[in-house]
């Protein structure tokens, strides 16, 4: 048995062409982008040079055109792409596409990977993934699913209500989970934005602020689809979602992770430089702790998912070690980022300083692919069941 951390020369070639480009390429871009918004336009432009700098698509297979890396390498590559708020975007690792090119390689048939897959992985269509509805439907109890596929003539028609998904407006195609009207399993199926049953009804005004299409209301009103709209097989839609779900949450992981370091870096270089009652900030006691905590969760949360992410390359299903990662790492870059807008004072918290940014958009990480309540009750669990 031997512990290697080490990295190939491609993945740290990789790395460090990421890390320039983020450099050079898309965080000079980060302020007009905070003040105008995140729109298709300045995407395709950030994707455009992310393909000419031969950094693309690094989760993606490489038959398809992506970097072709395995998942723990991807965990490298990743963060450093997270170290901006639009480096995701850029590169095409960003959800939710990333979650859903995954999920299409994985499950989808020959026929929706020529029509969806290719053209996702080669940025020329975005996708969104609808599985959340207003209360009283499906939120953290995925079984309260309310959304019908009801089976006709042809294929299946689908109604219902979906809230807070992620850039459905603009995108070409939604993945929507419903429950089979007969078996009452759960489906997913693949439903194209010009689908005259379907319709972006609203957006919600959330906390953060760098998601193209934001975060949206939407409606399927018997929304028609042929047979082949079902993704993979009917009724597999919650072992889908699963598909779907452990890896999807790592790679949030994996880019949160980097827009905590470098919230942590823009904090850090500040205190270097600031003088407070005679001395450096680096100098002052309860500073050096805040300093020293944020290095020490850096560290232990990229242990952990490098921990994470190897088990899930060597096939491993990581169901439980993935809620573990994901509940460490989503609180320990929040208290990341808090740490850094507290060492940075007041401009900490604007987004002049990218701080303030980062610290918004990075919240509702502790709630989505599960809230930290929802993978600790998981967790607990399966752990009682091992001493029964
Ligand atoms: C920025 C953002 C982007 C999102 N993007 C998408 C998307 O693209 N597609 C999509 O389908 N959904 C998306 N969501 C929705 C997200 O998945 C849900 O918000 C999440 O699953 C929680 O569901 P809910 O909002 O209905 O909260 P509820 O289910 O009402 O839960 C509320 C709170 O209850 C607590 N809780 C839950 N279970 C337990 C328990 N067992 N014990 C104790 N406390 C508990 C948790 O703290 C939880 O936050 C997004 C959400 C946000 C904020």
């Amino acid at each position: 048995m031997s512990f290697d951390f080490s990295l190939s020369p491609r993945v740290e070639d990789w790395r460090d062409r990421i890390r320039q480009f983020i450099d050079d390429t898309v965080i000079p871009r980060e302020q007009s982008a905070f003040t105008d918004g995140i729109d298709d336009d300045l995407r395709r432009t950030l994707q455009k040079a992310a393909r000419d700098a031969d950094i693309w698509a690094p989760q993606a297979a490489s038959e398809l055109g992506g970097g072709g890396f395995r998942f723990d390498e991807a965990a490298v590559l990743l963060e450093e792409a997270g170290r901006s708020l639009f480096g995701p975007l850029a590169l095409n690792c960003a959800a939710p596409d990333e979650g859903n090119i995954h999920l299409l390689t994985v499950v989808g048939t020959e026929g929706q990977k020529e029509k969806y897959l290719r053209p996702l992985v080669a940025g020329d269509i975005r996708s969104s993934f609808a599985m959340t509805e207003p209360p009283p439907g499906a939120g953290s109890d995925p079984s309260a699913l309310r959304t019908i596929a009801r089976r006709v003539d042809g294929g299946w028609a689908i109604s219902g209500d979906k809230h807070l998904i992620t850039g459905a407006d603009g995108a070409a195609v939604v993945i929507v989970m419903a429950r089979d009207a007969d078996s009452g399993k759960a489906t997913m199926l693949l439903v194209d934005a010009d689908n005259p049953g379907y319709r972006v009804t609203g957006h919600a005004r959330t906390i953060d602020a760098t998601m193209v299409g934001g975060h949206c209301q939407i409606r399927f009103d018997d929304a028609f689809v042929t047979t082949d709209a079902v993704l993979g097989e009917p009724g597999e839609g919650f072992r889908y979602a699963q598909v779907r779900l452990a890896p999807a949450r790592l790679t949030h992981c994996m880019r949160w992770l980097g827009a905590a370091r470098r919230a942590h870096e823009i904090a850090v270089r500040r205190c270097v430089e600031r003088e407070l009652f005679g001395h450096r900030l680096t100098e002052h006691g309860m500073a050096q702790q805040m300093i020293a905590d944020n290095e020490i969760d850096l560290a232990a949360a990229r242990s952990l998912l490098w921990h994470t992410s190897w088990l899930l390359s060597e096939g491993d299903k990581g169901t439980e070690a993935s809620s573990r990662a994901k509940v460490f790492i989503s609180e320990a870059v929040g208290r990341i980022v808090d740490r850094a807008v507290q060492l940075c004072g007041g401009m900490g918290t604007s987004d002049d300083l990218v701080v303030g940014r980062i610290y918004a958009d990075i919240r509702a990480f502790r709630i989505y692919d599960g809230a930290s309540e929802v993978h600790r009750m998981s967790i607990a669990k399966r752990v009682a069941r091992r001493y029964e």
